[in-house]
């Protein structure tokens, strides 16, 4: 199969790494949010349906790809945004690709299926997307990260949020006959959780959950993060995010300094994208 990505060799801090920049796909449908839409796209124009409906938080790296998704696919889309209503660069754009954003009240919020049912039940060209694109689908789409991948790749890291693409990941283990070890960094407080969403979603067990390094949970960092950021970006002309790739980078060079990965291990990090919500960074 073609690949959709570079793979980047990069020596940082005396580590060599293979980067799979998936961030490179596009920039605003980024990384693992293409590769989760593919087939949940596919599947909309199976059905008939033209109304994309999903959910997100204000700086949704997910809000931002369906948006451009439905723009460029002659599709229109609508967002559950959670929480109060704000305005900042990643709501921005999804409005200039057309989606309509409905704020919507945290409590509200946590079921999404009612709020769907409530507004676009009688909607007949209205299409559910869960939350991050997360489901079937969206671990199909990236299950054929593997086909783009060496063969003879040892060790693979990938961050965590719903646990979809890390599920897609082991399944195109299983699907190539790779060896591959995958190294899944939840960036959530709790990541253990993971574990029953991603066995429900494969049959692959050959992975490692390291569930220290949500440096406080889902979007907040520390300074040290921060520094890690500009060291990284500095040293390799890579940009990578504080809410998820940081947190992955960050767990590969301790592995490294622990002596657990080795120069002569063929570690592949996929950089799942998400630049644009980088910005939540930005100090107002
Ligand atoms: C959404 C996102 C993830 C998390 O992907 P899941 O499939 O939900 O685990 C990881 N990295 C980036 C950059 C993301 O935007």
């Amino acid at each position: 199969m073609r690949s959709i990505s570079p793979l980047q060799h990069i020596s940082f801090n005396g580590m060599h790494i293979s980067v799979k920049r998936d961030d490179m796909i596009d920039p605003f449908i980024s990384g693992n949010k293409w590769r989760k839409l593919k087939y949940i796209l596919e599947d909309v124009k199976k059905a008939g349906k033209t109304h994309l409906v999903t959910f997100g938080g204000a700086y949704s790296n997910h809000l931002l790809a369906t948006a451009a998704a439905a723009a460029r696919n002659s599709l229109t889309s609508t967002a559950f945004v959670r929480g109060e209503v704000v305005e900042n660069e990643v709501l921005f754009l999804c409005k200039l690709f057309g989606m309509e954003l409905i704020f919507t009240p945290r409590d509200a919020y946590k079921d999404k299926k009612a709020l769907y049912s409530e507004q676009f039940s009688h909607d007949p060209k209205a299409y559910f997307i869960d939350e991050g694109g997360a489901g079937k689908e969206g671990a199909r789409g990236c299950e054929e990260i593997l086909d783009e991948l060496p063969v003879d790749t040892s060790h693979i890291f990938c961050a965590a949020g719903t646990g979809t693409t890390a599920a897609g990941i082991l399944n195109g283990i299983i699907g190539t006959g790779s060896k591959a070890h995958l190294h899944i960094v939840p960036v959530l407080k709790g990541g253990d959780r993971l574990r029953e969403t991603i066995e429900s979603l494969t049959l692959n067990r050959n992975f490692t959950l390291h569930t220290n390094y949500h440096f406080g949970g889902y979007a907040k960092t520390t300074p040290d993060l921060i520094l890690f950021i500009q060291e990284f970006t500095s040293k390799t002309g890579i940009l990578i995010d504080q809410i998820y790739t940081a947190k992955m980078f960050m767990a590969i060079a301790d592995l490294h300094k622990a002596g657990v990965l080795h120069n002569t291990d063929k570690v592949v990090a996929i950089h799942t994208g998400g630049l644009i919500g980088m910005f939540s960074m930005v100090n107002r």
